[in-house]
């Protein structure tokens, strides 16, 4: 196999992960190479809905959620990143005296942590917030600083940066093999020769559970499908991102709204066609969120592949016993948001440092090693 030029690191994905992961590394002087099978932000990066929160993010996301905010507002203003990113609030809704006092309780967990977020339990203030909003909510978390963003857009405007710096991207290229000299990384093999580096991330989302298990490392991760929808653009009349359960909600800067959402419904497979039966789903739910959305016509639906982990949390952690490989995985469906700081925090791994992005509960280590995923997952009666 012809061997390509040496990098200090290779990043595998140019998903969101992967490209914030290139930039922080290129912007501190690195050489890194970014292999990407298909195109940049051709999968879940591109076909995620864009949605920028902190809002109802566990005790360990959340640190990490509001880093990545502080990193979204800088690539808009001050680097002049045009990917429609705005801050118009996240809500999620309860509708019961249960929902109600768990919200509160939560809310409360995530103000000691930091975060400014408002219980709303007034209706005229509900009201002032989505008009739109039926009448059966009873009150609201709502996070002024949360927002949306275009990740297609976003994606590549990262991309772009770590370019600026240096980095390098082989687009069309997949890694075949990871290599290793005794228990350390040597390499890494693809579709294009060998490019011989001391240090890898994998952020190849669901796919790195072959490329790790052909090392003999098994991850506690599953591929499951998860959907979306957009209508044509209407009439502005949303501007927080909504929550409901187990769907979600938005209108985008052009007026589309967007519909979606997933659960234990759907196949544990690569498969990134769209339901019907799950776009009659989002019309049904959305309409009892809210009104207004009875004349609105449906333009498409897509799904895209997740990769979920049993507590539907994040890895990013070191591989013990193969030095040089760090992982970025297991996004489970909420990993747009949290791109930069996760990317920094692998950054600053694969290059020897203590990450200076709290993810240390984010380790693998926090499942047992002889777990069965599949088993535990098909028992559980609804994951999240
Ligand atoms: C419909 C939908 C809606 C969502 N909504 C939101 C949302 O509103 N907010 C939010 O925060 N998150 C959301 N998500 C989740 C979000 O999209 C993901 O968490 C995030 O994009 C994961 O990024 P990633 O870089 O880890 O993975 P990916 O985007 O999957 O990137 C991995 C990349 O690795 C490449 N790759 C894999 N194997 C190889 C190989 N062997 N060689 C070379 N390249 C390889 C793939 O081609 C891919 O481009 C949503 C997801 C979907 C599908």
């Amino acid at each position: 196999m012809d061997s390509l030029k040496p990098y200090d690191v290779v990043v595998i994905g140019a998903g969101v992960n992967g490209c914030c992961a290139a930039y922080h590394l290129a912007r501190e002087g690195y050489k890194v190479a970014v292999v990407e099978k298909g195109i940049i932000a051709g999968e879940a990066s591109g076909r995620n809905a864009g949605g920028v929160r902190q809002n109802g993010r566990s005790r360990t996301e959340l640190p990490v959620a509001m880093n990545a905010i502080g990193q979204w507002m800088r690539f808009r203003d001050e680097f002049g990143g045009e990917f429609e990113y705005v801050q118009k609030g996240n809500l999620v809704v309860g509708y019961t005296d249960k929902q109600h006092q768990d919200m509160a309780k939560d809310a409360q967990r995530q103000r000691d942590q930091g975060l400014e977020i408002e219980h709303i339990t007034d209706k005229k203030v509900i009201r002032e917030l989505v008009p739109a909003l039926t009448d059966q909510a009873i009150c609201v978390n709502y996070v002024a600083s949360d927002g949306k963003a275009q990740p297609f857009k976003a994606t590549w405007f990262v991309a772009k940066l770590a370019k600026q710096h240096g980095a390098t991207f082989h687009t069309f290229t997949e890694v075949t093999k990871l290599v290793r000299e005794g228990d350390a990384i040597s390499g890494v093999e693809t579709t294009r020769g060998l490019i011989p580096t001391r240090s890898v991330i994998a952020a190849s989302g669901p796919w790195t559970i072959s490329l790790l298990k052909d090392i003999g490392v098994k991850l506690p991760m599953l591929v499951r499908r998860t959907q979306a929808c957009v209508t044509a653009p209407m009439p502005h009349f949303i501007d927080p991102w909504i929550t409901s359960g187990t769907i979600w909600v938005h209108q985008t800067v052009s007026g589309n709204v967007m519909i979606g959402g997933g659960g234990p419904w759907e196949p544990l497979s690569f498969t990134k066609e769209s339901s019907l039966l799950s776009l009659q789903r989002f019309s049904r739910r959305a309409q009892q969120v809210l009104s207004g959305l009875k004349t609105a016509r449906l333009l498409r639906g897509w799904g895209g592949c997740l990769d979920v982990t049993p507590d539907f949390q994040l890895i990013v952690d070191k591989i013990k016993g193969v030095e040089g490989l760090v992982v970025s995985v297991g996004t489970c469906g909420h990993g747009f948001a949290l791109g930069p700081a996760v990317g920094q925090a692998c950054a600053e791994m694969a290059t020897g440092r203590k990450p200076s992005v709290p993810v240390e509960g984010l380790s693998v280590d926090r499942f047992a090693s002889d777990m069965d995923f599949e088993t535990t997952y098909k028992a559980m009666p609804e994951p999240l």
